[in-house]
């Protein structure tokens, strides 16, 4: 399961959940802070966060807050 560690949204209730709340989000897509795997970094600005939902991070990105990883085969910048 996914836990937006930002705004708390998530996307599979617990098991013994007695009841959903508005923060399940099972349609959202969730973002895990792989680095290694992945092209984008928000370490810098959310340093404990191990995952975010979609929300979140476009919040992030659009504040200039997620660093992405220069792409060789898209972008060549002269
Ligand atoms: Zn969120």
């Amino acid at each position: 399961m996914a836990y937006c560690d930002e705004c708390g949204n998530y996307d599979q209730a617990y098991p013994h959940q007695l009841s959903i709340d508005g923060s399940y989000q099972p349609d959202l897509y969730y973002y895990w802070d792989y680095p290694l795997e992945e092209d984008y970094d928000w370490r810098a600005a959310r340093p404990q966060h191990d995952c975010l939902c979609e929300i979140c991070f476009d919040i992030l990105n659009e504040e200039g807050k997620i660093k992405w990883k220069e792409c060789a085969s898209s972008q060549t910048v002269q």
